[in-house]
């Protein structure tokens, strides 16, 4: 379908009117936009129709739209994006349906070693921890070593031991169990699936920030650190760009992941979507490094980008509707 054709000299919004019948010419690698507002993931893998069923699907549905309007009710008021990403993650880490905080994977050994970041774009002050397993919302605590500013990642007692001054709420760690994700070791099921959580928001100051919580790997070695609380792997954030990923951990250190898409951003000018999609639809996928990422660039463009069968995954811009999406 082609527009009218119209004098030459004809207006703009003469021309766009004329035109309002065509669809919109999506330029190749374009992003959509928006003024400000969030992304989030709940993680990838394997998700399929045949996997989830109704009431799950529906529930899972139900908690990333209430993690989406309640960080969009931080930044409609004017909230910095740190806010906005504390107060989603929050809440997907309060549910047992996500690998982060209650219902966390386990380990080999059949404990839940928790890891979790945050970063704020405009000054890249970064705070991550790894391997704690007392820490109710462990995205609180990276927020807190952020905030602290001497340390960026502190591990393990260390961590819990700052927890305790920081004021963080400490939990027995038989919290996070629960039954699914302990037959899921039993059964050591081999089969990816990645459930993460990760928010990207945009404030209306312009401020970029990026977090991620999860519980690793199912059936991890006791000590393994993934991709999420590493700032340039699993998580990264600076004014230009956030990023927070979900996958195979090793591979997402191992490419930088996070930075990387920043970087070409940055550096070489890409489109985010077009930097996202090099990165994970094909160097990942020539690795075989299965997952996806979430982004936003400064300016607003966003993209939800994933190499696997489904990535648990939604949106919410100015207009307060959150948008939620599971299957590819
Ligand atoms: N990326 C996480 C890790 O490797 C796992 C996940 O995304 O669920 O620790």
């Amino acid at each position: 379908m082609s527009c009218a054709p119209l004098a030459p000299l004809a207006p703009l919004a003469l021309a766009l009117v004329a035109c309002a019948h065509a669809p919109a010419a999506i330029p190749p690698h374009a992003a959509p936009h928006m003024a400000w507002g969030l992304v989030l993931h709940g993680g990838a893998g394997v998700i399929t129709r045949d996997k989830l069923t109704p009431e799950r699907e529906a529930a899972i549905r139900a908690d990333l739209e209430r993690a989406l309007r309640a960080a969009h009710a931080v930044l409609a008021k004017g909230g910095s994006s740190v806010d906005a990403v504390t107060a989603a993650i929050t809440i997907l880490e309060d549910s047992p349906l996500f690998n982060a905080g209650k219902g966390a994977v386990f380990t080999h050994d059949g404990i839940n070693e928790l890891d979790a970041a945050i970063m704020y774009g405009p000054t890249r002050a970064a705070g991550a921890v790894a391997g704690v397993r007392t820490i109710k919302n462990p995205i609180l605590l990276a927020r807190a070593v952020m905030e602290n500013g001497r340390h960026v990642m502190l591990v393990g007692r260390g961590a819990e031991e700052f927890a305790a001054t920081a004021h963080i709420e400490i939990v027995d760690p038989s919290y996070f169990r629960t039954e699914e994700r302990w037959q899921e070791l039993q059964k050591a099921i081999a089969e990816d699936h990645f459930g993460t959580v990760g928010v990207v928001a945009l404030d209306q100051h312009h401020a970029l920030a990026a977090g991620t919580s999860t519980g690793g790997l199912t059936n991890k070695r006791y000590g393994r650190v993934g991709d999420s609380p590493i700032i340039g792997a699993g998580t990264y954030a600076d004014e230009h760009c956030g990023v927070s990923a979900t996958g195979h951990g090793e591979l997402f250190i191992r490419y930088t992941v996070a930075r990387d898409i920043c970087a070409r951003v940055e550096y070489q000018h890409e489109p985010l979507a077009a930097a996202a999609d090099d990165v994970v639809m094909h160097e990942l996928v020539h690795a075989n490094g299965d997952g996806g990422i979430i982004a936003m660039d400064g300016e607003g463009h966003w993209t939800l980008t994933f190499n696997t069968p489904g990535m648990y995954r939604g949106y919410i811009t100015e207009d307060g509707v959150p948008h939620v999406d599971i299957f590819r």
